[in-house]
């Protein structure tokens, strides 16, 4: 099937942090996909800038060994375009030098859409925000792209956005979640209000709960510098996880307009029910992982990875959430994610509630409700579990099949990654799947009293051994409920 592409306007991309690990296995694959596509226009530039002092030929053999790192079977004439559409500046962005270069660069064409992408550590975004303000770079098209984490609690991600919001407005900036450039994550919306089918069953009359899983295998490895100072609840639940909540659980938008669908997840993030230290102890799990075997060889525990023998940041969680609304009283959301567990895997589990009668007799077997299954990686897919007649004469005896949509077979298309169409809304100015200030401010909302209940507590995570599924007390949270983790997966 062949795939439309809308080349898009005209534009100048800057990329702040050329050289570093997001534009190199991300945003540079990203672009050149596009380029390959046809969806840039024949003027596009993409303007790169880091401290270091690369010539733009030397940028050049490090952006063309990147697309050879991480793209498929490049073709060689759309590899030379698309690397003639790069120019490299040095920019220390804590000094002067190198942003009068950069502003002539730019207003050499003061009227196509100009973007800003901010793939550095956060530290230096208020930063980078002002020398674009200083150096007067915002036009009417200018929009910013900002990576996360956006602050690391409610206060900090506050001034960070005052800072921001100094030189941009609102409209203009675009925090991204990757989670929601994934083609899984746009169908789930796709599936929910482009069927009659599961919009009238998709509230607590039907559903019984909700999983969201983010298991990653792998551990923190040279990251864990920065990693201890974030943890699990700030790197994935308080944005990745929220965010994937949201879309499972918010009322029908009035259009896909950025608005009307911030809105309606804005709703379900004020009405998630506040953590206090009591649910808190009964409702959330954390833990850190200590050596074990992953991806069949040893692996050293968080501690040592660290280099210290103490820190209590928690490399899993899970959470028992309740979203106190009257489509989803009483259906628990359980949300869990970790380092360094028994696979990597990203799902949304939604398990509908048995049939209320069964007419079949015990010969026929266990009659198991249906699940839908919405997988984010790896192997993109939607499965929905439902129960048929086993095929053969031999009576009515019953068995649980997959409907199963995996979008890569199915479509037989390369599955673009979340960047390419992250970047290409960025482009045309399109927030719908963006994160708004507000949401960013409601999701920490309910996030920073969890931190604050850990870090008076100051007991230690619960120690899970690498290659499993987390410590046995998060098994222990949904049992005791009589429901079980979904392992079985797609
Ligand atoms: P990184 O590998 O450490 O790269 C940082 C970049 O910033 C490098 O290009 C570095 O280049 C540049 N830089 C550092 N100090 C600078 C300065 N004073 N002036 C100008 N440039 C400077 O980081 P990353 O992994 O790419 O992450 C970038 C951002 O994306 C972070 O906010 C991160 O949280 C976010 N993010 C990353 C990923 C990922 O997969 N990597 C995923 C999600 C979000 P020089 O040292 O040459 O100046």
């Amino acid at each position: 099937m062949a795939v439309r592409v809308i080349e898009v306007d005209d534009f100048d991309l800057v990329v702040f942090g050329g050289t570093g690990d997001l534009a190199h296995r991300k945003l540079l694959p990203a672009l050149y996909h596009r380029d390959l596509d046809g969806q840039l226009p024949a003027g596009a530039r993409i303007i790169v800038t880091s401290r270091r002092e690369f010539t733009h030929d030397e940028y050049q053999a490090w952006a063309e060994g990147a697309l050879g790192e991480h793209v498929k079977d490049l073709e060689p004439a759309a590899v030379k375009r698309f690397l003639a559409r790069l120019t490299y500046i040095a920019i220390d962005v804590a000094a002067e030098a190198g942003w009068a270069d950069l502003g002539k660069i730019l207003n050499a064409r003061p009227n196509v859409i100009r973007a800003f992408y901010l793939a550095v550590a956060p530290d230096f975004f208020g930063t980078i925000c002002d020398g674009i303000g200083r150096h007067n770079l915002v036009t009417s098209k200018t929009r910013v792209v900002i990576e996360k984490p956006i602050g690391k609690d409610g206060k900090s991600a506050q001034a960070l956005n005052e800072t921001i919001g100094k030189v941009f407005k609102e409209h203009q900036i675009f925090r991204i979640d990757h989670y929601l450039g994934k083609e899984t994550v746009q169908n789930l919306m796709a599936l929910r209000f482009a069927n009659a089918l599961f919009e009238p069953l998709w509230n607590a009359a039907h559903i019984d709960h909700v999983q969201i899983t983010v298991a990653e295998s792998l551990g923190v490895g040279g990251r864990a510098g920065y990693y201890d100072t974030a943890g699990a609840l700030r790197d994935m639940v308080q944005n990745h996880i929220l965010q994937l909540l949201c879309l499972v659980a918010m009322e029908p938008p009035e259009s896909m307009n950025a608005d009307s669908v911030r809105d309606e997840k804005l709703k379900v993030l004020k009405a998630l029910a506040p953590i206090t230290p009591e649910l808190a102890e009964k409702h959330i799990v954390r833990g850190q992982y200590k050596a074990g075997a992953s991806d069949g060889g040893a692996v050293p525990g968080y501690l040592d990875e660290l280099g210290r023998d103490d820190s209590l940041t928690e490399t899993f969680v899970a959470i028992k959430a309740q979203i106190a609304n009257w489509r989803w009283a009483g259906v628990p959301f359980y949300l869990r994610t970790g380092k360094r567990l028994a696979t990597r895997v990203s799902e949304i589990v939604v398990q509908f509630r048995p049939i209320p009668h069964s007419i079949f007799g015990p010969e026929a077997g266990v009659i198991s409700a249906n699940r839908l299954i919405i997988r984010l990686q790896p192997d993109e897919g939607v499965k929905m579990q439902v129960m048929i007649k086993d095929p053969g004469p031999g009576g009515m005896r019953l068995r649980q099949v997959p409907l199963d949509m995996s979008f890569a077979d199915a479509f037989k298309v390369r599955n673009p990654d979340a960047y390419e169409r992250l970047i290409m809304d960025v482009i045309r100015g399109n927030q719908t799947l963006f994160m708004r200030r507000d949401e960013v401010d409601a999701a920490w909302a309910w996030v920073d009293p969890i931190l604050e209940i850990w870090a008076a507590a100051k007991d230690q995570p619960k120690a899970y051994t690498s290659g499993t599924w987390g410590p046995s007390a998060s098994i222990a949270l949904i049992e005791r409920d009589g429901r079980t983790w979904a392992e079985d997966g797609i």
